[in-house]
């Protein structure tokens, strides 16, 4: 007997997944530097230096056994007081070690999180365009995922849409901004609108209603655009984060949930993240990765090359007449497929070695994304296949 809701999410390969694996191949075939990959959000830029440095002097100063033992299951408190110290030096806020819960990167943060949150008969809601593993993450806990569609062209949020798709059963909304794929940062005018919709239903319905704020691009903005703090602008907030971006360690695995004790039933609420992170087997995050964020959680990217890649890709688009989502952040642009049909539109990219992903899976049919997190080269490659693909419309 096999769990045949599993079988068919292990079985059927992501789209973006499989435009990666074809880029490989045909890489083999005409060479790399004639595929124009831009499916995989993979940094492109190294981890700051402090961080192999930090790496290096904790294999040198501490005891083998410790670096690689099991740490207490809500994570280290010295890592978690350093993140403290951070959010609350940047943010003013008040944020305690123990409202903290190290993880395992946003993925397994946020699949505990909709389980402590909600299950069988009531909803999660994520604003489209959004992060296609929501959904198998909202539905392993037994709540139904809803998407509320997109705001086009501006990639706020859309709060007609939203007031309608809210219901007595809605539990948590999901924000995510900086936006995967849009690149949009939700403006701190759009998140107030948002937290006064929240608290109105919220006080309508009798319970709350949580917003999970999924953050792993929260350092990755240009422009000089700002990411606010959302637990201070609706406190029934719970922060996703990861260093995967932040730091360029997607494959360190490692990250937070910030729980406010503010929150509605902040105390249970971090309980039953820790229960959930439990029934999921996902405890104890990396104890040398905790050991690092202890010296380097207030560490930042150095931007220069994504921003670099953003103005080269955006203002080459641009010119050739593709009109896209502003990129604030992230390292993604959000592009109007010509034609309007995004999927032929890639399909007719990648018969030129050009990869992109459509829209379609971020529930935002007749855009693409691009991943600009490559080299500077491959940007200025592709820009004349961009250019003939539009003119040959
Ligand atoms: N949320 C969003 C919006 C993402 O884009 C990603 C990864 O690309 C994740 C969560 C998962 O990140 P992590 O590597 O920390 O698990």
């Amino acid at each position: 007997m096999l769990n045949e809701t599993s079988y068919a999410l292990g079985h059927t390969r992501s789209v973006i997944r499989d435009l990666f694996e074809y880029g490989r191949a045909r890489a083999q075939v005409v060479g790399p530097e004639n595929v124009y990959d831009y499916s995989l959000g993979n940094p492109s830029i190294p981890s700051p230096p402090e961080v192999n440095e930090a790496i290096r002097a904790i294999l040198a100063d501490t005891p083998s056994l410790e670096v690689h033992g099991y740490t207490s299951a809500v994570g280290d408190l010295e890592a978690r007081a350093a993140i403290a110290r951070d959010l609350n030096a940047r943010y003013d806020a008040d944020v305690a070690p123990e409202e903290l819960f190290l993880g395992c990167g946003a993925a397994p943060e946020l699949a505990a999180v909709f389980r402590a949150l909600a299950g069988p008969g009531e909803e999660i809601l994520a604003i489209a365009p959004y992060f296609p593993e929501y959904k198998p993450f909202v539905e392993a806990s037994g709540a139904a995922f809803r998407a509320v569609p997109p705001d086009v062209p501006g990639f706020q949020i859309d709060l007609a849409a939203l007031e309608a798709n809210v219901t007595e059963r809605t539990a948590a909304v999901i924000v995510n901004s900086p936006n995967n794929p849009s690149g949009a940062v939700y403006s701190e005018e759009t998140l107030g609108k948002l937290a006064a919709l929240l608290t109105e239903k919220a006080r309508a319905y009798g319970h709350p209603i949580y917003i999970v704020s999924d953050e792993p691009y929260r350092e990755l903005v240009y422009d000089g655009v700002e990411v606010p703090f959302l637990p201070k602008i609706y406190p029934d907030t719970l922060v996703c984060y990861s260093y995967s971006k932040s730091l360029s360690l997607p494959g360190e695995r490692i990250g937070y949930v910030y729980v406010p004790r503010a929150a509605a039933q902040g105390e249970r609420l971090y309980a039953a993240v820790a229960g959930a992170s439990r029934a999921i087997g996902h405890v104890c995050a990396p104890s040398l990765l905790q050991k690092v964020i202890a010296r380097c959680a207030h560490l930042r990217p150095d931007l220069e090359a994504y921003d670099r890649n953003r103005r080269a890709l955006a203002g080459g688009l641009g010119e050739m007449g593709y009109e896209m989502a502003r990129p604030e952040g992230a390292f993604y642009l959000f592009v109007k497929a010509p034609g309007g049909d995004a999927e032929a539109f890639s399909r007719r990219a990648k018969e030129r070695d050009l990869l992109i992903v459509p829209g379609d899976g971020f529930g935002c049919p007749g855009y693409f994304r691009l991943c600009y997190c490559v080299s500077f080269d491959r940007i200025q490659r592709s820009l004349p296949v961009f250019r003939r693909l539009i003119e040959e419309r």
